[in-house]
C-alpha cells in the first residue's frame, strides 16, 4: 500500500487528536475497524419494497427506527438482506427523479427524458475524474474523491467551474463500476469516499444504487453546498456518515447575487445543517470571501454557534482566488484575494466566535 502518510504526517497524527476523537466517534470507529459505515447498516435492515410513493415514505420511516437501534448495538459484522433500507432509498430517488426534487429548487424536470432546469443533469451519473486527494482536512484525508459534473448553484468564482457548468461532458459510469473503484480505493488506504462536484445532491440516485453494491466498510463523506431538499436531506440520513457543508454567505442576498442561490438561502441552510448535526458528525467548510467578512463571515460563525453548536467541526479558509467569471464580473472585490488585513481580522472573528474545534487558514 502507498504511503500517504509520509506527504501528510498530520493526517496519521489527526486520529489522536483528542478534541477530534471526541467529534468523531463514528467515523473514527470505522476507521478503526470498530464499527460499520452507515450505508453497510442500512443493508442489514429489512423493507417492503411495495407500493407508491407516499407507502415507500411510510416504510422509510419505519426502517429509519429499526436502522437507529441497530446503530446503537454496533454491529461489527456486516449481513446483508434483501430487500433492505438502502435499496429503499434508491428506489425512492430513482421514482422522485421522474419529478426532480433532490434540490431547493424543486424544478420537477423529468430527468428520465431531460437534462434538469438549473443542474442540467440527466439521468445517469457523468464522472469528470476519482482520485485519492491529500488536500483534505487531515482527519479526511487520504480521500477517494470522485467529482461529478453539473451544479444546482451558479458561483460566479466557481473553482471547478470547468465540471460544475459542463464545459466537458464527463464519463458516463454505471453504479456497479464506480462501487468497484470505491472498494479498489479502500483496499490503497483511502479513508473516506469524497462525493463531490459541482454538487452530489444531484445524482442521489446514483449514489444511493452504487453503495447498496459496494463491498468494503468505507465511510461516505458527503461533500455538499447543502441545498439539498428535505427530501434529500431524509435519503442522506442513514447513508452518509460525514456531511460536509459549505457555508458560504451569511445572508440571502449576497447569496442570491453571488451565487444565484434560492432565495431562502439561510434558511436552507439552518434546516440541513441542524439536520446534518443530528444525523452524521458533520464538517463546515467556510471559504472567506475578500470585502465579506461583515456581511457574511460574522453572520456564519455565529449561526454555526447557533445552530450546530461550538464543538461543530469548522475549517475557515482563505484561500480564494478570483476563479471562473469572478475577473470580469460585477464585484470589485471578488476579483482579488484576501488582504493580509482580512486574514488578521477574519482570525479574530473565528476566535471571538467561541468555535472550538476549528482550522484556519
Ligand atoms: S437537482 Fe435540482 S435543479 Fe437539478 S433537476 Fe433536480 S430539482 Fe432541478
Amino acid at each position: 500500500m502507498v504511503n500517504w502518510f509520509a506527504i501528510r504526517p498530520d493526517c496519521r497524527k489527526a486520529l489522536k487528536d483528542p478534541v477530534l476523537r471526541s467529534y468523531y466517534k463514528h467515523y473514527f470507529s470505522i476507521l478503526e475497524g470498530k464499527g460499520l459505515p452507515y450505508h453497510m447498516i442500512a443493508r442489514m435492515v429489512q423493507v417492503e419494497l411495495r407500493g407508491d410513493l407516499d407507502t415507500l415514505w411510510e416504510e422509510h420511516g419505519r426502517a429509519l427506527g429499526e436502522f437507529w437501534d441497530l446503530v446503537e448495538r454496533n454491529p461489527r459484522e456486516f449481513k446483508p438482506v434483501e430487500p433492505n433500507f438502502l435499496q429503499l432509498k434508491a428506489e425512492i430517488a430513482e421514482r422522485i427523479l421522474r419529478g426532480c426534487r433532490f434540490c431547493e429548487w424543486r424544478c420537477g424536470t423529468d430527468r428520465t427524458r431531460e437534462p434538469g432546469r438549473v443542474c442540467r443533469a440527466g439521468k445517469d451519473i457523468a464522472v469528470s475524474t476519482a482520485f485519492i486527494h491529500l488536500g483534505e482536512e487531515p482527519e479526511i484525508s487520504p480521500s477517494y474523491t470522485v467529482f461529478t459534473l453539473g451544479c444546482n448553484l451558479a458561483c460566479i468564482h466557481c473553482q471547478n467551474w470547468e465540471i460544475s457548468t459542463w464545459a466537458e461532458k464527463g464519463l458516463i459510469i454505471s453504479p456497479s463500476a464506480l462501487a468497484k473503484s470505491i472498494d479498489r480505493a479502500w483496499g490503497m488506504g483511502a479513508r473516506n469516499a469524497n462525493l463531490v462536484g459541482g454538487e452530489p445532491t444531484i445524482w442521489l440516485h446514483a449514489w444511493l444504487r452504487t453503495f447498496s453494491v459496494v463491498r468494503e466498510p468505507i465511510p461516505v463523506f458527503w461533500n455538499s453546498n447543502g441545498i439539498y431538499s428535505r427530501e434529500a436531506m431524509r435519503l442522506l440520513e442513514g447513508f452518509a456518515d460525514i456531511i460536509k457543508i459549505d457555508f458560504k454567505y451569511g445572508n440571502d442576498r449576497c447569496a442570491m447575487r453571488i451565487s444565484r442561490a434560492p432565495r431562502n438561502y439561510m434558511e436552507i441552510m439552518e434546516r440541513n445543517l441542524k439536520h446534518a448535526r443530528r444525523v452524521s458528525e458533520p464538517l463546515i467548510r467556510v471559504l472567506v470571501l475578500p470585502g465579506h467578512l461583515e456581511c457574511c463571515l460574522r453572520n456564519i460563525l455565529k449561526s454555526i454557534v447557533d445552530w450546530t453548536g461550538r464543538d461543530t467541526r469548522v475549517n475557515v479558509m482563505f484561500q480564494y482566488y478570483p476563479a471562473h467569471r469572478a475577473p470580469e464580473g460585477p464585484y470589485p472585490e471578488l476579483k482579488r484575494r484576501l488582504s493580509w488585513e482580512e486574514m488578521e481580522e477574519a482570525r479574530k472573528m473565528v476566535l471571538e466566535s467561541g468555535l472550538q474545534n476549528v482550522l484556519i487558514g
